[in-house]
C-alpha cells in the first residue's frame, strides 16, 4: 500500500504534563476527488501511536491506537498525559502496515522552574513565492516551542512571481476540499514538515487561512459562515491543536505557560472581530486579566498583526487600518493595562522589525511599556517598504530588515533575547542563514547586540 504519512507527523499545545501528537494520513495527497481527500477511503483507518524518552522507542514506552476518521480527513488528534515536564520525547505512528517519521516534542516547564525558555516565531508561507528553507534552519535549533502566528496557508493563487506553481489547484479556496488540498500542497514542503517534527508548535492564524482580511463573521452571509466553517475545520485537521471546530467557530486564544518564565497569550485578531475591536469583549477581558496576573517573568503576546505604531510616511493611508493602527482604542487599554515583562511577538507584514511599545506613541518621552519583535516570512514575498523612511517617522521603532527568515528567542528569568534569522533567497533551495540583528531586553527598553540598530 501507498505510504499513508505523505503530510508528516507533528507535535503541539505543550503543557508541563502532556502534549498533543497530530498526522493526518494521505496516500495521494493532491488527489482531487472531494470524496476521497488525500485519496483516502471513505471508512476509518486504525493509526497506533507510540510515545518514549528515547529515539529507540524503549525508555518510558506508552503507546495506543486511534481511529482517523474519514470526516475529519483521516487527521489523527492524540492527546497524550502523564508525561514528565521540561522533557524531551520522541513519537511515531503506524497505520495500514506502514510505519511514519519519528517526531521530536518537547514538554512545557514545570510551573517553579525558572530553565530558559528556547522559542521560535514563523508565519506567511505562500508556497507559490519560495521555498520553506528558513524552517529547515528553524527545525536544526530544535526550540522548546514554535509560534506560527499567521498565514500558513493563503485562500488565493498568485499569477505573478511565481516560483513554484500551486499545479492543478483551484484558484481561490472556498469549499472543505478545496482548503484540504491547499495544506496539502503546503506540506508537501519537506522543509515544513522538517519543522514540525523537529518541535511542539503553537500556532495561530491570521486572515489568509481564511480569506484575504476578512474580519468576523465577514459580510455575513450564509456564504461566508459555510466558508470560514470550512477554513477552520482543515485548519484543525492540519494543525496538532487541542480544541475541534464547533457550531462554525473554534476556540483559538489560549495561554501556554513555561515555569515561572513565560506566559504566552495566544491571540486570534480574525475570529472576534467587531465593528470597534480588534479582539472582542470577552477575549480583551480574559487578556487584560491574564496580563495583571500570574507570577511570570514575561508575559508575552502571540499574534499577528504589527502592535506598536508604524507611520508609514507618503501618500495616504499612513496607518495600516486592518493591523493594530486601526484598533487603538483597544491597544491602548492592553498598553495602559501595567502588565510587568510585557513583549509583542508578531508577523504579517513579510518584513523584520524591533521596537519599543509605548504609553503614548506619539510621545516619545512616555514610559516603555514593553518591546515587539516582528518575525519576517518564511517565503511571502515582501512589499516594497522604505525601512529607513518608516523608522525616521517612528522613534520607537529601533530595526528593521527586508530579508525572509523568522525569530529565535530565548526567554530567561532575568532577559529575554531574540535574534533575527534570515536567509536571502527562496528562489531555489539550499539559502544558508545568517543572524542579521540581535535584540534584549530586561522588561524596560531595547538593546541591540552585535548588530548595528538605528
Ligand atoms: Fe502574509
Ligand atoms: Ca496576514
Amino acid at each position: 500500500m501507498a505510504d499513508p504519512f505523505t503530510l508528516g507527523v507533528a507535535s503541539g499545545e505543550p503543557l508541563p504534563d502532556g502534549v498533543m501528537l497530530w498526522t493526518r494520513l494521505a496516500v495521494d495527497p493532491l488527489s482531487a476527488d472531494p470524496a476521497r481527500p488525500g485519496g483516502m477511503a471513505a471508512r476509518a483507518v486504525e493509526v497506533s501511536w507510540q510515545l518514549a524518552e528515547d529515539e529507540h522507542f524503549t525508555r518510558g514506552l506508552r503507546q495506543g491506537v486511534t481511529e482517523a476518521q474519514p470526516a475529519w480527513a483521516h487527521s489523527v488528534h492524540v492527546r497524550v498525559a502523564g508525561l514528565k515536564p521540561g522533557t524531551d520525547y520522541y513519537y511515531r505512528f503506524r497505520a495500514s502496515g506502514a510505519q511514519s517519521p519519528v517526531g521530536r516534542t518537547r514538554t512545557a516547564d514545570d510551573p517553579a522552574s525558572t530553565r530558559p525558555v528556547r522559542f521560535a516565531v514563523a508565519n506567511c508561507q505562500r508556497y507559490e513565492h519560495g521555498f520553506y528553507t528558513a524552517y529547515r534552519h528553524l527545525a536544526a535549533e530544535r526550540p522548546d516551542v514554535v509560534f506560527h502566528v499567521g498565514d500558513y496557508i493563503y485562500e488565493s493563487r498568485q499569477a505573478a512571481n511565481v516560483v513554484r506553481p500551486l499545479g492543478t489547484l483551484p484558484g481561490e479556496t472556498d469549499t472543505l476540499a478545496e482548503y484540504r488540498l491547499r495544506y496539502a500542497r503546503y506540506k508537501s514542503d519537506p522543509d515544513l514538515r522538517a519543522a514540525h517534527a523537529a518541535a511542539p508548535w503553537v500556532p495561530t492564524w491570521d486572515d489568509h487561512e481564511v480569506a484575504n482580511n476578512y474580519r468576523g463573521t465577514g459580510d455575513g452571509t450564509a456564504a461566508f459562515l459555510r466558508r470560514r466553517a470550512a477554513a477552520y475545520q482543515a485548519y484543525f485537521e492540519n494543525q496538532p491543536i487541542r480544541v475541534r471546530p464547533r457550531g462554525g467557530g473554534l476556540q483559538m486564544y489560549r495561554r501556554r505557560t513555561y515555569g515561572a518564565v513565560a506566559d504566552f497569550l495566544v491571540l486570534d485578531v480574525r475570529q472576534h472581530r467587531d465593528a470597534g475591536t480588534m479582539l472582542g469583549a470577552a477575549q480583551e477581558e480574559w487578556l487584560i486579566s491574564r496580563l495583571v496576573t500570574g507570577r511570570v517573568r514575561w508575559r508575552v503576546l502571540v499574534q499577528p498583526l504589527f502592535f506598536a505604531r508604524r507611520f508609514v510616511p507618503g501618500p495616504a493611508p499612513n496607518l495600516r487600518t486592518d493591523s493594530w493602527d486601526g484598533h487603538q482604542e483597544q491597544r491602548a487599554r492592553i498598553l495602559a493595562a501595567g502588565a510587568p515583562g510585557l513583549v509583542v511577538l508578531s508577523g504579517d507584514v513579510h518584513n523584520a522589525w524591533a521596537g519599543e511599545l509605548k504609553a503614548d506613541f506619539l510621545d516619545p518621552g512616555s514610559a516603555t511599556v514593553g518591546v515587539e519583535f516582528v518575525a519576517s516570512a518564511i517565503s511571502s514575498r515582501p512589499p516594497a517598504t522604505d525601512g529607513p523612511a518608516v523608522l525616521a517617522a517612528n522613534p520607537h521603532l529601533k530595526f528593521f530588515d527586508g530579508h525572509r527568515g523568522y525569530l529565535s528567542g530565548t526567554a530567561g528569568s532575568n532577559e529575554l533575547r531574540v535574534a533575527f534569522r534570515a536567509i536571502d533567497h527562496v528562489d531555489r533551495p539550499g539559502a544558508p542563514v545568517t543572524t542579521v540583528a540581535e535584540f534584549r531586553t530586561g522588561g524596560d527598553g531595547l538593546t541591540s547586540e552585535n548588530a548595528p540598530s538605528k
